[in-house]
């Protein structure tokens, strides 16, 4: 007989959310010049967590501006060892408030706690850490004796890994001795706000980081700001490539991190069991809302029946629910938007003549949920196979040789991961020769660490962020990726 769970919430008085948020420009928060807020909901409830300001085109001049002074007057004057103490700094508050951050990220993303309590958050703090120990190095990074840094970076975020995404921004961009205007994702801005508070406590020096809330529009106008040297982007294809053309002809910098529709492809010889946990984690881990989720499962066809009911059997055993429960693996979907396009894109795949399979998993009244799913019978041409869904949804194919995986596992747009499970090394090296993917994964899947580089080729984008070459984007040198 199955034991039930016992109700295990991590208690929410731990943070403390203001009513509303202003913009926080040269080291203080300020009202929107607009006037005008707007509301961020838990995802998991619908519930109105705060009203956050809206910045327009005055409060992004009013950034950029601060940015500019806090470059050229202090921090592009600073010596890396300074700059380091004040990274370290920002990387040791992030581990004290940990909880804290951690609880704030899934009331405001839908996320649960497990995952922003022992993923994201450890990660974040080892951003900083790891960015922090280069500032005072960057002569030995590989790019000349003085590299210099580029200025004022814009930096615009999404929702699916809100502070992670602004450390992967942020961290190198001042180890680097830039300074910085990010905008976090409408859905998701109460932890880069939280950072905001971080920075002030730091002592950071004022205008170094400046963070501006609003809609997609806020981000058009950041990047298109003139007095911005360098643009960091991480979101969808289609605004990446706005993003592309409006910075095209200009000065600045670009990197670009955007959608994917990773292969993780598994042969005879794989270790079962282990590849199924990979799986799961590929595809289900932040409810499938990952740029590098292995969306599509490429089985050997000799082992597909086995790999298929072991799949179905670990899948009627996560539990869907509260985010904030300890025991809960699959959270909420961020907003009734994305559930939207799941619903449809799920939908797009059984009128194309896809089957769709999930488990018995009682789905909460309140709030936007979608259960683990997955597609077989699924074919090369569907839609499931080809656009990326952004939400738990695996679509199965399969394959007979290595060459067929190769073809397979290369036939998209994207290009931004694969995983590859066997048991023999020589095989694995081969596929990842033969990958047209920035990041593969051997034996395991949705590995991270600021050590290694990450980004795409083909319409994943291009730049890296992370490692010695993440570096060279926020560096007045050529690009080495
Ligand atoms: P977007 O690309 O629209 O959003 C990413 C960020 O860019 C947000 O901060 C957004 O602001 C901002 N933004 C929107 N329009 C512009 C613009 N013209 N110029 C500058 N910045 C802009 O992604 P969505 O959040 O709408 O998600 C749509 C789809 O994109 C998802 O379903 C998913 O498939 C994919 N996606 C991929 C991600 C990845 O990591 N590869 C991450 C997020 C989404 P705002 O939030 O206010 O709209």
């Amino acid at each position: 007989m199955p034991f039930d769970y016992a109700p295990a919430p991590e208690s929410r008085s731990i943070v403390d959310i203001e009513s509303n948020y202003g913009l926080f420009i040269g080291g203080s928060f300020t009202e929107p010049t607009s006037g005008e807020f707007f509301k961020t909901i838990n995802p998991a409830t619908e519930e109105v967590l705060s009203e956050v300001a809206e910045a327009g085109q005055a409060d992004v001049d009013a950034a950029v501006a601060a940015a500019r002074r806090a470059y050229d007057k202090t921090w592009s004057k600073m010596s890396g060892k300074d700059r380091a103490k004040y990274i370290f700094r920002i990387a040791r508050l992030i581990q004290e408030r940990s909880r804290e951050l951690a609880v704030l990220e899934t009331l405001d993303n839908g996320k649960p706690i497990r995952e922003s309590r022992d993923v994201d958050l450890p990660l974040v703090a080892a951003h900083f850490f790891y960015h922090a120990g280069w500032a005072d190095k960057l002569e030995f990074a590989g790019y000349g004796p003085d590299p210099k840094s580029l200025g004022v970076a814009a930096q615009v975020i999404p929702w699916n890994f809100p502070l992670l995404m602004l450390a992967w921004k942020v961290a190198p961009a001042l180890a680097c001795g830039n300074t910085v205007v990010l905008k976090p994702a409408e859905t998701t801005p109460l932890t880069a706000l939280a950072f905001a508070d971080i920075c002030q406590q730091a002592g950071l020096p004022p205008g170094v980081v400046n963070i501006i809330t609003g809609a997609g529009e806020t981000g058009r106008m950041l990047v298109e700001h003139p007095d911005v040297d360098k643009v960091a982007f991480t979101g969808s294809t289609e605004v990446g490539k706005a993003i592309q053309r409006a910075v095209a002809g200009t000065k600045k910098k670009l990197t670009l991190e955007l959608g994917g529709k990773a292969a993780n492809i598994v042969f005879d010889d794989a270790p079962i069991d282990q590849a199924i946990e990979g799986i799961v984690n590929g595809i289900y881990f932040n409810q499938g809302h990952v740029c590098c989720a292995g969306s599509r499962l490429l089985l050997q066809e000799s082992i597909a029946d086995e790999a298929l009911a072991s799949l179905k059997r670990r899948l009627t055993t996560l539990r869907l629910g509260d985010p904030l429960d300890k025991n809960t693996d699959i959270g909420a979907i961020n907003s009734s938007m994305q559930l939207s396009k799941i619903e449809e894109l799920t939908a797009a795949g059984e009128a194309e003549g896809a089957e769709r399979w999930s488990p018995t998993c009682p789905i909460p009244d309140k709030g936007f949920w979608f259960p683990p799913t997955l597609f077989t019978n699924v074919t090369q041409a569907h839609r499931i196979a080809r656009e990326e869904i952004f939400g738990p949804v695996l679509s199965v194919l399969t394959f007979r040789t290595p060459e067929e995986a190769v073809a397979k596992a290369n036939n998209t747009p994207f290009g931004l991961s694969a995983g590859i499970w066997t048991e023999k090394g020589s095989r694995t090296l081969w596929m990842a020769n033969q990958m047209r993917a920035g990041i593969v994964w051997a034996n395991t899947f949705n590995r991270f660490d600021p050590a290694s580089p990450f980004g795409g080729f083909k319409e994943s984008g291009f730049g890296r962020e992370g490692g010695v070459q993440g570096l060279g984007a926020y560096l007045n040198v050529e690009d080495p990726s």
